[in-house]
């Protein structure tokens, strides 16, 4: 059920839930001080309380909320990133209620770049907001996917769906070189360039328990096995979803799917193609090899979501 950014604010001032759009995924938003609220939002997804979560703002004034002591490097990326699809890790307050972090002395903090969530914050202060879906399954990327999770009556804040469809990036920044814990639409090269900090993205690191608790659950997967193939195979058959990207091969049926090269528009279809071959019942998911490309930074973090969903 749509809602307005006021009635979106009435729900969450009451300490109840309502899902946001961002430009990553939608988001499952309870007020961040509100621990009964936050408590619900692991409930109702079935989320691991040692899952932390992320909490959105909107305005950089709000990391006051969160953290002691506002670092230049967090200055210097607010001023640079948000709004936008980055998450920065800073050591928190001791007023940051536990349950958001899953016990850990840090917070995970972004500001999205969305016209009625941000307004909603505005209203609400800081709101904590893992991904709109049941734990363990796809992100939430359509209003659909909502209403299939949750209930066709869950409250759903008006605007525009999520544009990017894949996770912001996880960047821990409290000692220096930086670590990137997930990637996402902003790479490790675009944070080094525009702000001068040294930044790791060491694949050792991020499949260290240590480092993002979330990175060890199986995020990010359909029930369909999803595996990735060198070569398209000459016979499709009609009880497998195909995602494709090269351009020579054609859509040639209603789960076959060819990018031709656009992989903003792979990354912005990726969990509904996901979806829907749960939804068909299909048992296989064949996705082409996506190419290496330095330069392009949704297609590193397509690439992750690729081989972490086909992943046994
Ligand atoms: P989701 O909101 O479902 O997209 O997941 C949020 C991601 O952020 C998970 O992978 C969490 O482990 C990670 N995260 C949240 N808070 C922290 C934190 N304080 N330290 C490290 N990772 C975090
Ligand atoms: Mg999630």
């Amino acid at each position: 059920m749509i809602v307005s950014v006021e009635k979106a604010a009435g729900i969450i001032k009451k300490g109840e839930l309502v899902a946001i759009p961002t430009e990553t995924v939608y988001g499952l938003a309870a007020d961040a001080f509100n621990v009964d609220a936050v408590k619900n939002t692991f409930k109702q997804k079935g989320r691991p309380a040692d899952n932390p979560l992320i909490v959105h703002i909107s305005s950089t004034d709000q990391l006051e909320l969160l953290t002691v002591f506002v670092s230049e490097a967090a200055k210097t990326i607010a001023e640079s990133f948000w709004p936008g699809p980055l998450t920065i890790v800073i050591n928190k307050r001791v007023n940051v209620p536990d349950v958001i972090t899953g016990g850990l002395a840090s917070v995970a903090v972004r500001m999205p770049e969305h016209p009625e969530t941000l307004a909603l914050i505005n209203k609400t202060g800081p709101l904590t907001a893992p991904s709109a879906n049941m734990s363990g399954s796809p992100s939430a990327t359509r209003a659909v996917h909502i209403e299939n999770d949750f209930g066709v009556d869950f409250p759903i804040l008006e605007g525009q769906a999520p544009s990017l469809g894949i996770e912001s990036t996880v960047l821990d920044i409290r000692e220096e070189p930086f670590t990137i814990l997930r990637p996402g639409a902003v790479t490790a090269a675009m944070i080094e360039s525009q702000t001068g900090f040294k930044v790791q993205s060491s694949e050792k690191k991020l499949n260290s328990d240590k480092h993002s608790p979330g990175m060890r659950y199986t995020h990010y997967k359909p029930a369909a096995k999803v595996s990735v193939i060198d070569e398209i195979p000459s016979e499709l058959k009609s009880n497998i979803t195909y995602i494709f990207h090269s351009a020579e091969t054609s859509e040639s049926g209603e789960s076959v799917y060819n990018y031709k090269g656009d992989f903003n528009k792979l990354a912005h279809n990726l969990y509904d193609h996901f979806r829907q071959a749960d939804y068909l019942g299909h048992s296989q998911i064949f996705i082409e090899k996506l190419p290496d490309d330095e330069n392009s930074s949704i297609l590193f973090a397509l690439k992750d979501r690729v081989s972490r969903a086909s992943n046994s």
